[in-house]
């Protein structure tokens, strides 16, 4: 019973929440990939297409830059895309500014 005062209550606070403007904006995740063609890039574009909360990806072989956006409502954690990304390319770091 209590479980389903708990849904419907958080079903209005999903209603009530999508008619506010974002509170945030929408968060991206830097990181510096040594990449040297476009098979690296592939390679990095897939093991970051399949983390959950990964919205667009964008990838520049030439600064060896790789930008992450993810979607609002997902908590996405920098060291999951960096874990992510070591897969294919083990000297990927965050992007220092
Ligand atoms: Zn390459």
């Amino acid at each position: 019973m209590a479980r389903m005062t708990m849904h419907i209550l958080s079903r209005n606070a999903a209603r009530t929440h999508s008619m506010l403007p974002p509170l945030s904006p929408k968060k991206s995740i830097e990181l510096k990939v040594p990449m040297c063609c476009e098979v690296c890039e592939e390679n990095v574009r897939e093991e970051l297409t399949v983390l959950e909360g990964v919205k667009e990806i964008s990838i520049d072989v030439g600064t060896q830059k790789v930008i992450v956006w993810g979607h609002c409502d997902v908590r996405l954690e920098p060291y999951v895309v960096l874990r992510a990304v070591k897969k294919v390319k083990h000297r990927a770091e965050m992007w220092r500014k």
